[in-house]
């Protein structure tokens, strides 16, 4: 029997607020245990909770930006548990009403484009974090991270295969880093991802049982806990077994999945209404305020830039990986006037120096104006390809401009016929009796003649007039 994979995932980014979700503790990675900490965020008995606007925004903008519909009225439940990480006993989330829902968007694989739906976008915090002493039989706990601000956003369970589920989760995070309200750094847990998947046989409507994987930590191990899931799942049907509901975590060393929990039911988290927090009513004006103010997303500027500048997919794709590094093509591309070759230059010297620095494209001392620059002095046969590769080292290690290298080096390329005529004349009288040969028919001279100028000029001169020159000079 053949078995088709269903999967749909769950992801949690942490927002890019610079204070917590319900108080005003410091949301930032790596400091001291326990000093962004406060009252509220500790869960002390009296405080209240003061919902952070921003992170109503943030979930707003993400929420236009997959398509979804926008719940004017929506609230905030509790959802109850007992961890050690969770002073309160209780993590704040949204339930019955979250903020946004029935979104989708669009992705690619080597085989197709396709929809994926959205089932639901809320807020919620995040728990703390216990940290096990690998020496001794205790645990200590940091709660600088309860309270800080996640978005969950559910897909629907359209996902088909390992592959279809990392291009979907690439797709989010580009969306999310795009719209600057996620760093999306994975190996952080900035941006994770549960992934929940279950087999049927192929044909069939309804679902199977799925198991819910946990602890992928990149894109690569998304899609590799998939793979092997999807394998065990498809052994266990095969031998007439039948899959258990529950929660995997994924072994990155072993490259398995092993089971962790039998699966919770919402039912086990008694959730009710959050009686500290009141409705939030989102007003249409906010909204349309939010969505003027939102960027280009990549895929519109993927496609802008292959209209605009008629640029091959690729490239276009490349190009817009980071707003940042579209900015700077961009400009390039608009100041030299010359878009394909703008891309190369970018595509290639660029992102070659950079990726060796492990160097941002914010921190590139080459400034747009420098490189576009140099691409006009290519075309207009001021400098050869070869010298503006030297010139093109030189202004990342210097940051100089062109002009500057140019003059500093001596590389301008003779493109002046008056300044070849003397020196091609030169040559001839040097040497009659190639010249003699050449004139009785030995055509393959003529490299020679070529040669000779080059070494006059230094290898400067225009290798092009160089020919034409020397075509109707040696004539005679
Ligand atoms: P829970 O919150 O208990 O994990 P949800 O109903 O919110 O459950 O679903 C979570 C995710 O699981 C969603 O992304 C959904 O698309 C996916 N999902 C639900 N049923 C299945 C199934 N049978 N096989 C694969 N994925 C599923
Ligand atoms: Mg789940
Ligand atoms: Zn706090």
């Amino acid at each position: 029997m053949e078995f088709e994979p269903v999967i749909g995932l769950e992801i949690h980014a942490q927002l890019l607020t610079d204070s917590k979700i319900f108080c005003g503790c410091s949301t930032r990675f790596g400091a001291p245990p326990n000093t962004h900490t406060c009252p509220v965020c500790l869960g002390m008995p009296g405080v209240l909770p003061v919902l952070n606007r921003k992170v109503v925004e943030y979930t707003i903008k993400m929420a236009l930006a997959t398509n979804c519909r926008i719940n004017r009225e929506n609230g905030f439940a509790r959802k109850n548990y007992f961890y050690p990480d969770l002073p309160k006993g209780y993590q704040i989330s949204q339930y019955a009403h979250p903020l946004a829902e029935e979104g989708w968007v669009d992705v690619e694989t080597q085989e197709e484009k396709k929809r994926i739906g959205i089932i639901r976008i809320h807020m919620e915090e995040d728990a703390g974090k216990l940290i096990h002493d690998e020496h001794f039989p205790s645990s200590y706990v940091d709660l600088n991270r309860t309270g800080v601000p996640l978005m969950e956003i559910v897909s629907a369970p359209d996902i088909r295969s390992a592959e279809e589920a990392a291009a979907y989760l690439r797709r989010l995070h580009e969306i999310l880093v795009y719209l600057e309200i996620c760093d999306g750094n994975m190996e952080e847990g900035s941006f994770r991802c549960d992934a929940n998947v279950s087999l049927r046989p192929r044909g069939r409507e309804e679902f199977g049982i799925r198991t819910e994987l946990k602890n992928m930590n990149s894109f690569r191990n998304v899609q590799r806990a998939l793979e092997y899931e999807i394998k065990r799942q498809q052994y266990v049907l095969e031998a007439g077994g039948e899959v258990v509901q529950e929660t995997r975590l994924w072994d990155d060393a072993q490259g398995v999945t092993l089971p962790m929990r039998s699966k919770e039911e919402a039912h086990d988290y008694r959730y009710f209404p959050d009686p500290d927090l009141v409705t939030i009513a989102v007003s249409e004006t906010w909204v349309e305020e939010i969505r003027r103010g939102m960027p280009e997303l990549p895929l519109e500027k993927r496609e802008r830039f292959r209209r605009e500048y008629g640029i091959p997919v690729y490239d276009a794709g490349v190009l817009t990986a980071s707003r940042a590094l579209a900015d700077y093509y961009e400009e390039v591309a608009r100041l030299c006037g010359l878009p394909k070759i703008a891309s190369n230059w970018v595509m290639g010297d660029i992102l070659r120096f950079l990726n060796e620095d492990k160097r941002d494209i914010k921190d590139c001392p080459i400034p747009a104006s420098s490189l576009a620059e140099m691409i006009r002095l290519i075309e207009e046969g001021v400098i050869s390809g070869k010298m503006a590769k030297e010139i093109s080292e030189e202004m990342y290690r210097t940051g100089k401009t062109p002009q500057v290298i140019i003059e500093e080096k001596g590389l301008l390329q003779i493109s002046d016929a008056g300044a070849l005529i003397p020196l091609i004349e030169k040559v001839m009288a040097d040497n009659p009796s190639q010249l003699g040969q050449y004139r009785g028919g030995k055509d393959k001279l003529f490299g020679f003649f070529v040669g000779q100028v080059m070494k006059a000029t230094q290898g400067k001169a225009n290798p092009q007039l160089i020919n034409d020159l020397l075509r109707k000079m040696l004539a005679g």
